[in-house]
This record gives structure tokens, sequence and C-alpha cells, in this order.
């Protein structure tokens, strides 16, 4: 037997108990005669020490310890004189009578600490070795949890995990595939998942009415700090259901989480935003309240429309823009000229892309605007009354084409949500946001995208603007899609399903698809929906940055075991890499040199 005990078990109650500890060795010191020995695994950390008369083998032995060695000791538990309140194992020691190393180990590249002296890609190439920190530590415990409470929450809601294949065939989700070669079918190509998207609308057919999976997918895009080449979503489908069912459904495993997860294992105050229903909002409102469509709603500071109140006073700027809109911030009408000069700045940057700010200052003297010349105060109180603004508050305007302004103002907001630190990190605020447009219009490529995937149902009401032929109706038509978000992220996304093969015929042949080629990609689950399919619908959250969300971190590499980096690239397997010239031929691949 290796162990009686893990390094983080052992209590007072355990005094004069003979036990056996294996671990890492995290820290030796030697203080007078003294070894002590700081034994880690993954369960915590117990003090180990060699007396100054202990036998010279094993203090000898001791001697030759270094970092990260894996040992193995035996010995008595007994009261520290000096205990460590940080830690459980704190008020106790193993004085050693047996010691045995198990495996010498190089010095570590990088110190296993809390704030760890290793930079991001050293850390990626040596993932084993990062991963035995506590912050990781902590991310990967998380996640299991996560998992184990989504498995049976849903399991007790009925819901099966089913299964669903790894190499398929395409199935567009707006990204590029990944493709693996076929040696028994040479030429011809599997696609990895980008989501189980059909194959769950397949099981719907096939009467497996409610379906979950914890499922790896792969899109092949460029990547962003909290996306990853592949993630895991929690994949879910209904059938005979409404939007608002699969709402309440998944509303319902929202709670269970910030119920068991949040304040359950990570010891969060149970705060009244989850115990309540969640806010839904449509993208519409989303969009003019919030200027963007994963509202972070933390914090107020809503968006106003002051076009009606802004034009016709003889501001040329103002004047001649479309919209004209602002945020009203409670309490910083204290803000200097010089930090209004910077939040101009700020705003000017390429990324927001606003041409400048307006502002005016609510004071015990009126107010103070920027442009001054152009308002009287009555026209400036009715830009005040409008947006609820009082004595002691700023308000901040932009103007310029409606969608693109909103969108600057919700930078702005959340800009001015953090320097004024209303986006708390222990508060979570969830919602739906709802309606989204169906189809996007791109003028590169001449021809409509789906905003969600081409298996999202218009809403019923649009079915006619859906099936006119002309692009302004179908710029129109509004999908029967939703979002769930917490605290600005986007955590999941899915909608009501077509199950009507006549309507999945149009869909594709308004995303351009001829149809010999929607028949050639898409034939078997058009097919499929002549063969009784019931109404459907679902949602997936990728669970990735769920974890990460809950973990109160921005790294979503930390809540996955073996990340890619920014580049895609494992560090650790330093893949891709190249495969050999024989390989390459037995798949029907050309070498480079053959090229
Ligand atoms: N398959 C979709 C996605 O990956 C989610 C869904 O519609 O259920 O975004």
């Amino acid at each position: 037997m290796y162990r009686t005990h893990t390094c983080g078990e052992l209590r007072i109650t355990n005094q004069g108990t003979e036990v056996c500890l294996a671990g890492w060795v995290q820290r030796l010191r030697k203080l007078g005669g003294m070894t002590f020995i700081d034994l880690r695994d993954r369960y915590g950390i117990t003090q180990l020490t060699i007396e100054e008369q202990a036998p010279a083998d094993l203090r000898e032995l001791a001697d030759k310890l270094g970092r990260e060695f894996v040992v193995q000791a035996k010995g008595k538990v007994v009261e520290r004189s000096n205990k460590n309140p940080k830690i459980d194992t704190g008020e106790i020691e193993i004085a050693v009578l047996e010691l045995k190393v198990l495996n010498a180990a190089q010095t570590p590249p990088f110190t296993i600490e809390d704030n760890t002296d290793g930079g991001e890609e050293l850390r990626a190439t040596y993932r084993y070795i990062d991963l035995r920190r506590n912050p990781l530590k902590r991310a990967i415990m998380l996640r299991h949890t996560m998992a184990q409470e989504v498995r049976s929450y849903l399991s007790g809601q009925h819901f099966l995990e089913i299964e669903t294949p790894v190499l398929i065939k395409s199935t567009p989700e707006g990204a590029r595939d990944f493709v693996v070669p076929s040696r028994m079918n040479l030429g011809q190509f599997y696609a990895l998942p980008q989501s189980p998207q059909t194959f769950k609308q397949l099981l719907m057919v096939a009467g497996y009415d409610r379906y979950f999976q914890i499922v790896r997918c792969f899109r092949d895009e460029d990547l962003r700090a909290d996306r990853q080449p592949e993630f895991t979503q929690i994949d879910c489908e209904m059938a005979f259901v409404e939007r608002d069912d699969v709402l309440n459904a998944f509303e319902g495993l929202a709670k269970h989480l910030f119920k068991s997860v949040l304040c359950g294992y990570l010891r969060h105050s149970n705060h009244p935003r989850y115990n309540q229903p969640f806010p839904r909002i449509s993208y519409a409102d989303a969009m003019r309240y919030y200027g963007t469509d994963k509202p972070d709603i933390r914090f107020e500071m809503k968006i106003c429309d002051l076009t009606s109140l802004a034009k016709g006073h003889g501001f040329p700027v103002f004047d001649s823009a479309d919209y004209v809109g602002g945020i009203c911030v409670k309490g910083a009408a204290e803000y200097t000229r010089k930090q209004l000069d910077e939040l101009t700045e700020w705003v000017k940057r390429p990324q927001i892309g606003a041409k400048g700010l307006v502002y005016a200052r609510l004071t015990p003297d009126g107010i103070k605007s920027s442009v001054d010349k152009f308002y009287t105060q009555e026209v400036l109180q009715q830009w005040a009354v409008r947006m609820e603004a009082m004595e002691g508050d700023l308000i901040l305007i932009l103007c310029g084409a409606e969608k693109k302004t909103q969108e600057a103002l919700g930078d702005l907001r959340l800009e001015m949500g953090n320097r004024l630190g209303l986006r708390k990190k222990d508060d979570f605020a969830p919602l739906w946001v709802y309606d989204f447009p169906l189809l996007e219009w791109d003028d590169e490529t001449q021809r409509f995208y789906a905003m969600h995937h081409p298996f999202t149902s218009p809403k019923p009401q649009d079915m006619d603007k859906f099936l006119s032929p002309k692009k302004e109706d179908l710029e129109q038509v509004c999908a029967n899609a939703y979002d769930f978000v917490i605290n600005g992220v986007e955590i999941g996304g899915g909608s009501i399903r077509i199950h009507d093969s006549a309507i999945q015929k149009r869909m594709f042949e308004v995303l351009g698809f001829s149809e010999a080629e929607a028949d050639y990609r898409f034939g078997f689950i058009i097919n499929a929906f002549t063969y009784g399919a019931p109404p459907h619908g679902g949602i997936a959250f990728g669970f990735d940055r769920w974890c990460t969300v809950f973990g109160g971190s921005e790294s979503i590499r930390d809540y996955i075991a073996f990340p890619k980096n920014n580049s895609g690239r494992d560090m650790m397997l330093d893949a891709p890499s190249h495969i050999d010239a024989a390989q390459m031929k037995e798949l029907g691949l050309a070498s480079a040199s053959e090229r």
C-alpha cells in the first residue's frame, strides 16, 4: 500500500496514529538540525519533519531531496508546536520514521505556486506541471462538479445522454470544418462536428424527446481569448416544445447550477438575481438599451435615444446624424475636463470608432455641456428628464448610424461600468435574449447567411416574409432563436427548429444553395423530416465558458485540462505536426514535395 491517507486529510484527532503518505515535495526547509518537508498531493499539503536525532541514513536521504521529487513517508501524526491556520492540516505534522524516494525529479521550469513565475508559453509546454498548481486544480475540480450537476439534474428531468459520432459530414454553424481524410474512401473526407446539431434533431425524429450530451465540438475559426478550436458544449434538444418550454426547462438547469455549484460548491452567497425568474428581453431591446445582444445587466445605465430632442437646434453634427443617443452615469458629474478628454480619446479609438463625445454635467448651477452654444437650459433639461438624470450625474452622448452608435454606446457603458466598479466579480446576472434576426446579408458574397444556423425556424408570424422573394422582406424575418447570457458573456444559444421538409428546403434556397447542392449536403435531414418529425427545439451551452464565468476567471484555458494556445497549437505535444510521406500517400494526400 502506497499510502494510508492523502496529504489533505490528517487532523489533530489523528494524533498518535502511524500513517503513510505519498506525494510531491513542495518545499524543503532546514531549521537548526531539523528538516521540514511540505508534501503535496491533489488534496493538500502535510508537513513532514525529520529530527536532528533521526538516524543518519534518514537525514542523508532527506538532504538529497529536491522540489517535485515523488516520495513516500511513514511516520507518526504529532501536534505541531507552530500551527499554520491557513491550511487544513496545519495543526499536525508527521514525525518521519521511514522515507523512500519513489522518483526523482528535475527542477521544475517554474514554481508550483498560486502566483507562479512561469510565462504562458512555458506553462503550456509543461502543462502537466502547471496542472499541479492550486488555481488550475480548483478550475478542473469546478469543471468536474459542473459536469456532474448537469448530468444529475438533466437526467432527473428525464433527459437521456446520447453520444453522437465525431466523424461526420459537415454541419455548417458558420465556421470552417476540421476535416479528416478517409483511407478507405480515398479522396473523401469526414468533417469533425461543429456541433451535433443535425444528430440531435434526428434523435427527435426518432422519438427520444429529451436529449442531452456533454460533447466536444470543433470549429476552425480565428481564435480569440475566449475561444478554442475544440471546446465542449452541453448540447440539448426537446420535442413537442415551444420557445418558453425550452427557456423554462433550461432556466431550471441554470438555477440548479447556481444553487449547487455557485452557492453550494463555491460557497457564493445566495443572490436574489438567480432565485427570481431570469429577465427575458428581445434582441431589438437589447440593442436599443445596451447596444449589444449580450448585455451585462449587473448595472443599469441603459442607453437612451435622444434623437428627437437633439436634432433641429443648429448643431450640425447632431443635425446630420441618423441617431443620437446617450447614457447617464450616476454620480459622475465631478468628472474633470481631463477625464472627459481622456474618455473622448477612448471612444475615438478604432475599436469603438466614434467621431467624438458630447457630455453634459448636471451641477448645482445648472447643466454644463460641451454643446452649450447650441442648446438652451430648457432643452438640456429635456434631455435630463428623458434620461432620468439628476443633479450630480454625467450624460455622455454619441451620434451616427443607429446600430453602430448603439454598439459604441454599449462599449462606453461597459467601460463606465468598469471605471465605476459596477461590474462586480461576485455578482451574477443571468438573462435570456430572444427574437434574433433570422438572416444576415453579406455584401461581399452577395448572399444571406443564417445568423444562428440553417435549422432555426422563422417566427410563425414572419412566415409570409420568409417565403417572399424580396431581399427587404427576408431581412426582416425574425428567428425563433434565443441566447442565454451571464454578465455580458454569451453562455448558450438555441432555437425552435424547422421540422417541415418544404420549409427546410426553402431555407437552403434562401441561403443560396441549389437544390442539388442542398440535397447532396443535407438530403438526409430534409428526408428525415418526411418521416414524422415532431416540432422540436433546443439549446447548447458553452461548457468551458460557463465554468470560466462561475470560476470568476477571464481565461477559458484554465478550465480545460489540455487547451490549445492562441494559434490553435498544443504546445506540449507540438501539434499540429507534419506526417510522413508514407502516411500522406496512404491517405491519398500529396506531400509538400509533390505539390
Ligand atoms: N448547435 C447550436 C450551436 O452550436 C446550438 C443549438 O441551436 O442548439 O450554437
